[in-house]
């Protein structure tokens, strides 16, 4: 039975693996932006490969604010919230609640679900760059970085990266500058986070979210990043309204 058991595993993984060794999107960071963009164009019929550094998916969902595990959204998200199968309560002020823990699950339920191909505990480290064009990304085990051990990582192809790794948008940063190439900012490289404003926060996610380089788009926390807007703490719509208008953007530039 003990051979049967890791026999499985491993094979059931290395199929997995193998199949996304070339795919359409590859997906960086399992947040609501990421997750929602992978169950989109999951359920278009692309081929989608999100990767998660941490163990668990999910990013900033779980803990709401201070770890109240509930999160804000707008009103007009409601479709959104039907649509992956989570209840919400109105919270006035055109606002709704809805139980963080169940975001989360039923986000990463339904982008795997809609297959997409979800590798959590795997970090992407670079990407693939070739002819002015982000084509890939390069990864390797979150633990053999936090182990700081020399170990080479592998590749995956990929016709457009989505960094939708949050916060400080270091994965961009990051390209641009080993790549030595502009970004499609106002100052050309990554501009940095500005401080809480929910509001104007909110509808710069959304009009932040996009394409940065031929190959490469943002979206999420990393966007704000990227083009230097207001962080807008615990409210949800933005991220969710962003990660669509990345899939949207993606098909069509896929066709
Ligand atoms: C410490 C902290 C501070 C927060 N501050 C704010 C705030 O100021 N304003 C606000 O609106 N919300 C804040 N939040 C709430 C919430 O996290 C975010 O609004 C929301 O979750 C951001 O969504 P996102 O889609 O950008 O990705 P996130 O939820 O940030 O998730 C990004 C995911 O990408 C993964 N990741 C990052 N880099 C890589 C990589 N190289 N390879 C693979 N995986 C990677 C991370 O592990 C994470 O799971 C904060 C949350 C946390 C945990």
């Amino acid at each position: 039975m003990e051979r049967a058991i890791a026999g499985g595993i491993i094979s059931s993984y290395y199929r997995k693996l193998q199949d996304c060794l070339e795919v359409d999107v590859a997906v960086v960071g399992a947040g609501p932006s990421g997750l929602l963009c992978a169950w989109d164009l999951a359920r278009a019929g692309k081929k989608v490969a999100v990767f998660e550094r941490a163990l668990r998916p999910g990013g900033g969902i779980w803990g709401g604010a201070m770890l109240l595990n509930e999160v804000a959204l707008q009103q007009e998200m409601r479709p959104v919230l039907d649509e992956a199968g989570v209840r919400c309560l109105p919270a006035g002020d055109g606002l709704l609640t809805a139980d963080a823990v169940e975001l989360a699950a039923a986000l990463i339920y339904q982008a795997v679900h809609a297959g997409a191909r979800l590798f959590n505990g795997v970090c992407v480290e670079d990407v693939i760059f070739k002819d002015d064009r982000v084509c890939g990304v390069v990864i390797n085990w979150s633990t053999v970085l936090d182990a700081n051990l020399p170990v080479d990582p592998l590749m995956i192809g990929a016709r457009c990266v989505l960094d939708a790794g949050g916060h400080d948008a270091h994965l961009t940063e990051r390209i641009a500058r080993k790549a030595g190439v502009r970004l499609d900012t106002p100052t050309g490289s990554v501009m940095g986070e500005r401080p809480m404003w929910a509001e104007r926060g909110e509808q710069a996610t959304l009009d932040n979210s996009g394409p940065v380089l031929p190959g490469l788009y943002v979206a999420g926390m990393a966007a704000n990043g990227v083009r230097g807007s207001f962080r807008m703490g615990p409210i949800f719509g933005g991220m969710l309204r962003s990660g669509r208008k990345v899939a949207r953007l993606i098909l069509e530039e896929l066709g």
